[in-house]
């Protein structure tokens, strides 16, 4: 289950430093318990870091000011969504300039703006369908609306380009709660537009986001360095994702992940209780 350690050890050992927000930095509560002494200690070395984060509700600039608001001082260069990897996903899969619909609230429209999409009503034809959040629109009927007009594209034999910034399914709400995330929306709108295919393949959603290596890959940018540790709370994403990039990787205990026994050989490098 990883080698147990102390923070102190691995800001020594390590060049730089890529930390996961909910669950290493903060929580429902506010400010985690040595987020902001590591921040400053990190500073205080001068050692590159930046956060890693699977959401796309939040610009940078508005993630970084809400952390603020807790203490936590965070410049928005130093943070990473997974919403500001759709530049890299439009650029790559030539979906600029083509008509978006977007589920989530008004800052995820403007990670499709920055990125080249056409944002567009729900109902309206839809090229892309970027699900980068729970909230913002209204369930069930702008889905019912965007599943109309795909199901008219895929009708007619147009291509339908889907894409899940954030594919975390449950997130915590308040201490002890669980709420679904966009993750569960796009595994429901999935599985509605199967069931009109008569047979043909369902198109599936494209995950950015951790684990996948895209938002590993642009830390790496940030930082300039390999030589750089993961700092997370979940196996599943910040473990899994660091270490298939060849990143060492330190899972806290005590986040949002209940505690996982080792699962498909799945160890983190080290193993903290505590950034204290
Ligand atoms: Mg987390």
């Amino acid at each position: 289950m990883g080698r147990p350690t102390q923070i102190a050890a691995l800001v020594e050992r390590y060049d730089a430093f890529f930390l996961d927000a909910y669950g290493v930095l903060v929580d429902v509560a506010g400010a985690r318990p040595g987020a902001r002494e590591l921040l400053a200690e990190l500073e205080r070395r001068g050692k590159p870091w930046c956060v890693l984060t699977n959401g796309a509700s939040r610009l940078p600039e508005a993630a970084a000011r809400r952390w603020g608001g807790l203490g936590l001082e965070i410049p928005a260069a130093r943070v990473v969504t997974s919403g500001s990897l759709l530049a890299g996903h439009f650029a790559a899969h030539a979906l600029a300039g083509l008509p978006c619909a977007v589920l989530g609230p008004p800052d995820s429209a403007r990670y499709v703006e920055r990125a080249g999409g056409v944002v567009v009503r729900p109902g309206e034809d839809c090229a892309v369908l970027v699900v980068a959040d729970e909230t913002g629109f209204a369930f069930p009927q702008d889905i019912d609306a965007i599943l109309t007009a795909l199901f008219a594209r895929l009708e007619r034999g147009d291509p339908v380009h889907l894409v899940l910034p954030n594919p975390d399914l449950v997130y915590p709400t308040a201490p002890g709660a669980l709420g679904l995330t966009a993750g569960a929306i796009a595994v429901m709108i999935e599985a509605a537009l199967s069931a009109r295919l008569h047979g043909r393949a369902p198109p599936r959603f494209v995950a950015l986001g951790k684990p996948q290596a895209a938002i590993f890959e642009e830390g790496v940018r940030r930082v300039g360095t390999r030589n750089a540790l993961m700092i997370g709370d979940q196996l599943e994403t910040d473990t899994r994702g660091a270490l298939a990039c060849g990143l060492d990787a330190a899972l806290v205990s005590g986040g949002v992940s209940v505690e996982h026994s080792a699962h498909d050989g799945l160890i983190p490098t080290w193993r903290l209780a505590s950034l204290l």
